[in-house]
């Protein structure tokens, strides 16, 4: 059992690492940075996908919300290219490897369901190309598709804001709501799609070993919540209030208005197909969610 996951370096990436590993996997990371049990984009595309392995993961994405960065045409091209173009460059390597690989799973965003405070949708819904993030998830969709006729099972799971210790949305807000300085950000009323980082990792394990798991999955908990609930539940698990709700306007000073709208605004979204594929939740509500993630 050998996997190559590309982008495995990330938050996600390593998580997944260890789980694979705790079942027996080998794991090989694609990194743009040389590294044990890892190769180079650039090797993939000059040697191919090394020989022994049999499922093809790909986790690659420049950090859309980096603080730090701003919202240039230039970033927006890096944002894209890295997505769009890790890809394609393992559909390519997956169909030169000519029936080698069993199971492509590619994890990509869920921001092309139209924001609506109401509506819910499940995996049969239409999505929507309305705005930068929305385009970007329907061509990183296509981009991670397998053509017909090709042996190789196809996985595409259209994620959640990923809750887990020492990365992504966490990281980024316990400080403040660990200070009781946390709250919504906007009016709070906006959707939140979330998942547990184990579930995530869970699920891409699920995906590879179950031959009937094909298609798109949403990858996001049962438990349907707002951004006020959801910081509400998260401030009480940490034993804080959660009073000081993030004005749109700061949000958009931060980060840009285009990229805004992933904080902003979202989508009741349910993991229907998921459900139905037989997968089980560890962290089904965001109250088991954030316990764990405040656990030391
Ligand atoms: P990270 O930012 O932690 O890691 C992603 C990996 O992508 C990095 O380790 C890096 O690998 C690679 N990477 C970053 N920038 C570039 C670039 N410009 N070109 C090529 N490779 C790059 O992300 P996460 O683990 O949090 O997320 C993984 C994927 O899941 C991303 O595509 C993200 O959009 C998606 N996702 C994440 C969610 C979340 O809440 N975290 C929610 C929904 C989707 P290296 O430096 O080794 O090359």
């Amino acid at each position: 059992k050998h996997a190559l996951v590309g982008g495995g370096t990330g938050f996600i990436g390593r998580r997944l690492t260890k789980t694979l590993k705790d079942k027996g996997y080998e794991v090989t990371v694609i990194s743009r940075m040389p590294g044990k049990n890892s190769i180079t984009w650039h090797q993939l595309e000059e040697k191919g996908i090394p020989k022994s392995v049999s499922s093809v993961i790909n986790l690659c994405g420049q950090n859309v919300l980096d603080p730090t960065r701003r919202w240039t045409p230039g970033f927006q091209q890096n944002v894209y290219n890295s997505r769009i173009n890790s890809s394609s460059a393992l559909v390519k390597s997956i169909m030169k490897a000519e029936g080698q690989i069993g199971v492509f799973v590619n994890i990509s965003g869920c921001s092309s369901y139209f924001p609506s405070d109401t509506l819910i949708y499940s995996e049969e819904d239409q999505v929507a190309n309305f705005d930068f993030m929305s385009n970007l998830c329907i061509e990183w969709e296509k981009a991670a598709t397998i053509p017909q006729g090709f042996q190789c099972r196809n996985v595409k799971i259209r994620t959640g804001v990923v809750i887990g210790k020492g990365g992504g949305m966490i990281a980024s807000i316990k400080l403040p709501f660990t200070m009781g300085l946390g709250g919504p950000m906007g009016n709070g009323n906006q959707p939140l799609p979330w998942i547990h980082i184990d579930d995530l990792c869970r699920l891409i394990l699920y995906s590879m070993e179950n031959p009937e798991v094909k298609g798109v999955l949403n990858g996001v908990a049962p438990d349907l919540v707002t951004n006020g609930q959801f910081s509400k539940t998260f401030a009480s698990s940490l034993r804080r209030p959660a009073f000081f709700p993030v004005p749109d306007f700061i949000v958009n000073t931060i980060f840009g208005k285009e990229r805004s709208a992933l904080l902003l605004r979202g989508a009741r979204i349910k993991p229907k197909k998921t459900l139905a594929t037989g997968f089980q939740f560890k962290y089904p509500t965001a109250k088991s969610a954030c316990d764990e993630v405040v656990t030391p």
